[in-house]
């Protein structure tokens, strides 16, 4: 090794699903959302005034802020907004969680909970679900440095009601308790109803998934001014100017579009449905799923069996070669034509 290498921040990095691009493939892989956003960000692309790339963006994100606060009801001050959920969580993983105790958050959840405990150096522990992969409450109540809860959780699409949150909150009133929320409009219930009794509440939420936009990273973050204010004064001590400006313009023309958001939801969960009856009927377990993805086990032929041969017909699936979870698979909803390509070739698979 070389001297200076003994100074490199070490690191083991997230891996997200792969981005193949091939032609005819089926992309069920990474909880993308098959239908395009809304015409109104087509509208705004084609109007955009190219002149406004000269400047610097509004480092306080104004209009999107403003239409955010708008949509879900909240003042400015309460909305922070990012790079994608991702920027979202590591601003307030650096922000908040400074302490000694421990931070908490599920041993099956989205992986990047635990790169960014150990990029920041923050200590963690990581209760374990239960059996059926649901959260035992109890486990939340001792003492720790901050809790994060995936809400749906992810992989497993399951998600907790608004009392088991208020719950979990009641019991740590010391910490700051993040629910990320990347899923939640597809049938999950926000707790964004508790964030007036909850000063140390934070929500997550982004743009990737509900609203069609994982390809222009817009996350975004609800809570108390206070919460906020802390998450921008360490947002722009590293860099301000996050937020491109086109990403502000077509960001906001999407989140005021609150009709065609309702559509795509419920066109998604619709085929969600059908989708979930016909895996039953094919005699995989299938979790009872809030998000925009299955989490299902076959009886008896091996998850990575399936996911190799969908692989080589180019449907591609998630499988975690993890503990616990290793004979599950994990499908994003695509449209009915793409559902039933899949189903066909699952029904071979197996
Ligand atoms: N939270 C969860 C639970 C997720 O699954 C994802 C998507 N990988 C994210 C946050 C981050 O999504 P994005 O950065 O695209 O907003």
């Amino acid at each position: 090794m070389k001297q200076w290498e003994e100074n490199f921040r070490k690191v083991v990095p997230y891996v997200p699903g792969e981005q193949p691009n091939q032609p005819g493939m089926i992309k069920l892989n990474t909880n993308e959302n098959p239908y395009p956003p809304s015409p109104n960000v087509k509208k705004a692309m084609d109007e955009f005034d190219m002149d406004k790339l000269r400047l610097y963006p509004d480092i306080s994100s104004t209009i999107l802020v403003e239409a955010l606060g708008e949509t879900y009801g909240l003042n400015k001050d309460q909305i922070f907004v990012g790079v994608g959920s991702d920027d979202v969580l590591a601003t307030a993983f650096l922000t908040f969680f400074n302490g000694t105790e421990p931070i908490l958050f599920p041993d099956i959840s989205y992986s990047f909970y635990e790169v960014w405990a150990q990029l920041y150096h923050i200590p963690y522990v990581t209760p374990s679900l239960m059996e059926d992969f649901t959260i035992k409450r109890e486990d939340y109540y001792r003492k720790n440095g901050g809790i994060v809860i995936a809400n749906p959780n992810a992989p497993t699409s399951l998600s907790l009601g608004i009392d088991a949150i208020k719950d979990i909150l009641e019991h740590n009133k010391e910490s700051v308790v993040i629910i990320d929320e990347a899923y939640v409009d597809f049938g999950g219930e926000s707790s964004l109803p508790l964030l007036k009794d909850y000063e140390n509440l934070l929500i997550v939420q982004t743009f990737s998934k509900s609203y069609s936009m994982a390809g222009i990273r817009i996350g975004y973050a609800f809570g108390a001014p206070s919460l906020i204010k802390a998450m921008n004064d360490v947002k722009y001590s590293y860099n301000s100017y996050t937020m491109n400006q086109p990403s502000l313009y077509y960001g906001t023309e999407a989140v005021k579009d609150t009709k065609y958001h309702k559509e795509t939801l419920e066109k998604i969960m619709k085929t969600r449905t059908w989708v979930a009856e016909s895996l039953k009927n094919l005699g995989f377990k299938v979790i009872p799923s809030s998000a925009n993805f299955l989490f299902v086990s076959h009886e008896e032929v091996p998850a990575e069996k399936i996911y190799e041969e969908l692989r080589a017909k180019k449907i591609y699936i998630r499988h975690f070669k993890k503990p616990r979870i290793d004979n599950y698979l994990r499908i994003t909803i695509g449209t009915d034509r793409e559902m039933e390509v899949f189903l066909a070739a699952i029904t071979e698979a197996i």
